[in-house]
């Protein structure tokens, strides 16, 4: 017998977990299908922003493996521009762990999961969604995309337009003790060495997440530069315990996320930062925006789902248009990037504000007089 719920969430990533638990909280209940058996490891720096942290009603601090108060930027590995804060900026996760205790937390209030179900197909009727896994059929009234940047959910329904990818490749590397020691608190990001795009160093607790990300256009040698990279760290010895690498997703314009039964969010919709490669952020503010608007469509009965693609054109699409203007020139002009921090404190300052979530890119935008006032200060530069 097919199994029937109100809504189907696909993927239980933080976008997905994130949903489950805000639907919980309404008293909605939810089906989460997941295709691996949890916890998964996930391919990614993580890199919990203190924004990020900050959209979560609980704390997270149970699973933080270092909390990040310093960022060093430098250029071909040359003398670095060392920004500090007093507050923590960013805190390092492993994402199996973090995504699984978003996850429980869903559990708590009454979300079902049901994990090592590949969805495979869904049909789309009048009155339901019929989503067909390797080994279930279940239907539901409405169904959600939070299956990352391969999502299946788009592709059946239609919805993988206006997309562009950049690759993400990751290793894990243990490291002595006092290698650690050095990393700790302070995570490197280096342009330049990676043609079109970045490289990075994450600490974790007792292990380094180092990894490399440019557009999939120009990811043919990005292995190589990856390697390079780890060489010049001096750490390329050491052991791998892990190394893969991932599409990241992201929007361009004119992405439609919904359809009269359907949502998309975080990677399956395309909602990385075009800049900083940062999805979790999104992944969890999408989801937030989304759970009032299924509300509002099975419990008061308002039809269609579209509230949710005005919500995102203006929480979450503007301020990635502005990312991506700013990525496309610093992708082109890598030192002009790295210079820019060595110009004024103001350029760090509105860094760790974006971080910390008091401030966004389109008031940035707004401060220096649009993108020309960008320009006017690259080239005084
Ligand atoms: C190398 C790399 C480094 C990164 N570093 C950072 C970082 O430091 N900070 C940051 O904020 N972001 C980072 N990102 C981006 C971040 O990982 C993603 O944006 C984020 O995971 C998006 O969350 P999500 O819930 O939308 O998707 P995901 O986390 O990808 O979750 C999707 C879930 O859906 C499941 N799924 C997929 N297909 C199916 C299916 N057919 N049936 C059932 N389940 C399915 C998957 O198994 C997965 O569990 C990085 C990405 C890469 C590639």
């Amino acid at each position: 017998m097919k199994q029937s719920h109100d809504v189907i969430v696909v993927g239980a990533g933080p976008a997905g977990a994130t949903l489950a638990y805000e639907l919980g909280k309404r008293g909605i209940g939810v089906l989460v299908l997941e295709k691996e058996k949890l916890p998964r490891y996930k391919c990614c720096a993580g890199g919990v922003t203190r924004k990020a942290a900050k959209l979560l009603d609980f704390d997270i601090s149970e699973v933080v493996e270092d909390v990040i108060y310093e960022l060093s930027f430098n250029f071909k590995l040359g003398r670095p521009y060392l920004g500090q804060h007093s507050q923590p900026l960013i805190y390092t996760v492993m994402r199996d762990v973090f995504d699984h205790f978003l996850v429980k937390r869903a559990q708590q209030l009454g979300a079902v999961l049901i994990d090592g179900q590949k969805v495979t197909q869904i049909q789309v009727s009048a009155d339901w969604i019929e989503i067909s896994t390797t080994d279930n059929i279940f239907r539901s009234r409405l169904v959600v995309g939070a299956d990352g940047a391969y999502s299946v959910v788009a592709r059946e329904l239609g919805m993988v337009r206006s997309m562009e990818y950049a690759t993400g490749i990751e290793s894990e590397i243990v490291v002595p003790e006092e290698e650690m020691a050095k990393w700790k608190s302070r995570v490197q990001i280096d342009l330049g060495c990676i043609p079109g795009g970045y490289a990075w160093v994450f600490p974790k607790r007792n292990h380094l997440s180092v990894g490399a990300g440019c557009l999939a256009s120009k990811a043919r040698h990005l292995n190589r530069h990856h390697q390079k990279f780890l060489n010049s760290l001096g750490i390329s010895s050491y052991t791998i315990a892990r190394s893969s690498s991932r599409l990241i997703p992201m929007c361009t314009k004119g992405r439609f996320v919904w359809q009269d039964k359907a949502l998309l969010l975080g990677d399956a919709a395309g909602f990385t930062d075009p800049l900083t490669g940062e999805g979790i952020y999104n992944a969890i503010q999408s989801a937030q925006l989304a759970a009032p608007v299924i509300e509002n469509s099975l419990v008061r009965g308002k039809v269609g789902l579209q509230d949710y693609q005005q919500i995102v054109e203006w929480k979450i699409m503007s301020e990635l248009r502005i990312a991506r203007t700013l990525s496309k020139n610093f992708v082109r002009f890598p030192r002009l990037a790295f210079g820019v921090f060595n110009q004024s404190e103001e350029v760090w300052r509105a860094v760790s504000n974006l971080m910390l979530g008091e401030i966004n890119y389109a008031a940035i935008k707004g401060k220096v007089g649009g993108f020309r006032g960008i320009l006017n200060r690259l080239l005084r530069f």
